[in-house]
């Protein structure tokens, strides 16, 4: 074990230093429940650089600013450790290259909340307890009772009745006692707290429990190793010597703010270590049926007005009433930047798509709330288009709610049988007499699936990012048959040739650019009836518009283009 003294609970009222013990949850001076960890910083930073690059890409590599040090392995499940993923199709979509995603859905139950039970079951697994409370609106609930679980603890999980069944059936299949409260948010809260109360329970306090912003503050230490591996190292202006990388933003859905102010507080101690030279602004995105930081922030005030009935479909972020921890997050904007958002679910939702079709990720509304945020804080010209973002992508959706996909998002194939009758989809087991369906039902029943001829769709783009980027956003529904040229001269070739019910138009590319190709399909009969959606990164002089005027249907201006925007041209265009 290592001789220095560990760490340290500072009251944030009085300052009264107390040693770390878990149960402890009020100041002994003064009774305030708000305190905060401290380390003894330059011994960390001198252990760190000899010790960190022989440790496994884990939460516990960072175990000397952690309140537990050595875990037992009955309890760690993988936690931390997530990947942070470079958004190159978005980035090119919305014109900001530097977006990355800390991809917390790849904890071990599904959210960024496994950080906060790992580190807290360890610490108060030590301390003997074997019977613990929590109010969550879900995630809590799910990743404290799979560490529950192993830590053999009993968990009393809080939930609304707004929850999704699909989650309130995961905490119960771990062996916690769900309790479904018929309220809000803040009032199962309050009910969770009397009942720990009265049976004397140990019980999670969200921003004020030294082991839940302690866990949180490990992806911000995960995000600097993450971006210095992969942007390499920041060199220290005086000194020369080498610095960890941070990003200039830091993104994330909240309800009670727990989050960013664990990551805050996890990027000032890279800081205090002369890790880093700078700490990131966050960007705080409410949904905007509950948004009392938003409104507050709005208004300049550092208290936030409670919101009495959340008004979200996104219940995982309804916290009404932040508290002191939205004062404390207003003050790290005033100090490092920031701000504060609202979406609506519908942009929550829409922002959900675009993140699977586009990136392959499938998350929780409530981290789409976060990537919402990122597309208006971009259009609102917040972030730049040279900033380096992280969004943490805090869920997975599990099961996705079929309120997200709405109808039509499966094809139903009926295969005829050979009595000429059709059979409904999913009723009695198939008979031996309907085995021998003929081929030619098969084929007739694939007809339902898609028709034989797609509508064709010419791009003609030199970089073949670009013409991936239009694939994707055509592909993601499903039926065109996509052509493509990366020159003006192939272009007009394959366009005379397949004549495709639209093309997708680069302007700026070498030998013969977007203006001739378009003046040559114009002047050619066979070819001038085709429609042409231009899309160029090329800020247009009103000459080059001049040219364009009257013989293009539409003009995408490129990194400013939503995905949805593009589809709903095309589909007018081809209808
Ligand atoms: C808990 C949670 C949030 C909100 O986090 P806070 O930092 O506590 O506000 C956001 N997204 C998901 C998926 C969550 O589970
Ligand atoms: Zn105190």
């Amino acid at each position: 074990m290592d001789n220095f003294q560990h760490l340290q609970i500072r009251c944030l009222d009085c300052g009264h230093l107390t040693d770390y013990r878990p149960i402890e949850i009020q100041c002994p001076a003064c009774g305030s429940m708000w305190r905060e960890a401290v380390y003894n910083y330059p011994h960390v930073a001198e252990k760190w650089r000899l010790d960190l690059p022989n440790r496994p890409f884990n939460l516990w590599r960072y175990k000397e600013l952690l309140p537990s040090q050595t875990p037992s392995p009955y309890i760690t499940l993988g936690e931390g450790g997530t990947p942070l993923i470079h958004a190159v199709n978005l980035g090119m979509m919305l014109g900001v290259q530097g977006i990355y995603i800390k991809d917390e859905r790849q904890g071990p139950t599904r959210s960024f909340k496994d950080r906060q039970a790992s580190v807290t079951i360890a610490a108060i697994k030590d301390a003997g307890i074997t019977e613990i409370v929590a109010a969550s609106t879900g995630n809590v609930a799910i990743a404290y009772s799979a560490y529950a679980a192993r830590a053999g603890i009993k968990l009393w999980g809080f939930v609304t009745s707004l929850v999704p069944a699909v989650k309130m059936r995961e905490i119960a299949l771990y062996g916690s006692q769900v309790i479904k409260v018929t309220g809000s948010y803040d009032q199962t809260k309050k009910i969770a707290a009397e009942f720990a109360a009265q049976r004397g329970l140990y019980q999670d306090m969200g921003s004020r429990t030294i082991t839940a912003i302690e866990a949180m503050k490990t992806i911000a230490f995960e995000i600097a190793e993450q971006l210095t591996r992969q942007l390499g190292p920041k060199t220290h202006p005086e000194t020369g010597k080498p610095l960890w990388r941070t990003p200039d933003w830091y993104i994330q859905a909240v309800s009670g703010g727990m989050g960013p102010l664990g990551v805050m507080k996890g990027f000032a101690e890279l800081q205090r270590m002369g890790l880093i030279d700078h700490i990131p602004a966050f960007a705080a995105i409410q949904a905007a049926g509950c948004q009392p930081m938003v409104t507050a922030w709005k208004a300049d005030q550092p208290e936030a007005t409670p919101v009495e009935s959340p008004n979200t479909y996104i219940e995982t972020l309804a916290t009404g009433s932040p508290g002191r921890t939205y004062t404390m997050l207003y003050h790290w904007a005033k100090r490092v930047g920031g701000t504060f958002e609202a979406v609506s679910d519908d942009e929550a939702f829409r922002a959900m798509h675009v993140l699977a079709k586009m990136e392959g990720i499938s998350m929780e509304p409530a981290a789409g709330v976060a990537f919402a945020g990122l597309f208006k804080l971009i259009r609102a010209g917040i972030i730049k288009p040279g900033d380096v973002v992280v969004v943490n992508c805090t869920g997975h959706t599990m099961p996705t709610e079929p309120i997200v996909l709405g109808e039509g998002w499966a094809r139903n194939v009926i295969i005829p049988s050979k009595t000429g009758l059709l059979k409904q989809p999913e009723t009695q087991p198939q008979s031996d007499k309907d085995k021998g369906a003929t081929e030619d039902g098969l084929l007739a029943a694939l007809d339902q699936v898609a028709p034989e001829r797609f509508p064709r769709i010419a791009i003609v783009d030199d970089t073949a990012e670009a013409r991936r980027l239009v694939r994707r956003i055509l592909q993601s529904q499903g039926d065109f048959e996509i052509l493509e040229a990366d020159n003006g001269r192939d272009a007009l070739e394959l366009i005379r040739t397949s004549k495709p019910d639209l093309v997708v138009l680069d302007l700026m590319m070498p030998e013969m650019d977007g203006f001739t190709v378009l003046e040559k399909l114009k002047e050619d009969p066979q070819t001038a009836q085709i429609p042409v959606i231009v899309s160029t990164a090329k800020i247009l002089t009103p000459r080059e518009k001049a040219r364009l005027q009257g013989r293009i249907q539409a003009l995408m201006q490129k990194g400013n283009f939503m995905s949805d925007d593009f589809l709903n041209e095309v589909r007018s265009i081809l209808d």
